[in-house]
């Protein structure tokens, strides 16, 4: 495997290459030399494959698909360890504000890559994160009541 250390295969395009290729899970596999902390079976890391300078990973240890099959204890810890990062961030890095984000949902329809529950801990860079608001169809009131209905279902 060549050496990523200082190489940023998304902007080259080589990152859907890189994680296909390995014919394993690769959250499953962890190597200790990128991981800052665990807690209760979770793990705060650095992504090897960073969006932008500072781009951490909160993992599960256990291969479950997404958070909703979390127990409390691993959501407790992925809590604690996102203000851990946050704090790091913003101490180590000195990064102002730093967003969480966990893509819900399964798969390449959530744009999510590894089919093992993880959440990111990305500083916020506004070059990183262009909007595109969308023209809104649903008005604000009509759709809080449609959600509401929906409670009733659940
Ligand atoms: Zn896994």
């Amino acid at each position: 495997m060549p050496d990523y250390s200082n190489y940023n295969s998304r902007t080259y395009g080589d990152y859907a290459k890189v994680w296909q290729s390995t014919g394993k899970c690769v959250f499953c596999d962890l190597k200790d030399k990128y991981i800052i902390m665990e807690k209760d079976g979770v793990v705060l890391t650095v992504n090897i494959f960073p969006y932008i300078n500072g781009h951490l990973l909160i993992i599960p240890r256990r291969h479950f698909e997404d958070f909703d099959e979390a127990t409390q204890k691993e959501w407790s810890a992925v809590k604690k360890l996102s203000e851990i990062g946050k704090y790091l961030l913003q101490n180590s890095l000195k990064v102002q504000s730093v967003w969480f984000l966990h893509r819900m949902g399964k798969g390449f329809k959530a744009q999510k890559t590894v089919a093992h529950a993880h959440a990111h801990l990305i500083p916020f860079d506004e070059k990183l994160f262009k909007w595109e608001f969308q023209e809104i169809t649903t008005a604000p009131i009509d759709l809080a009541s449609k959600l509401r209905e929906g409670l009733d279902k659940k």
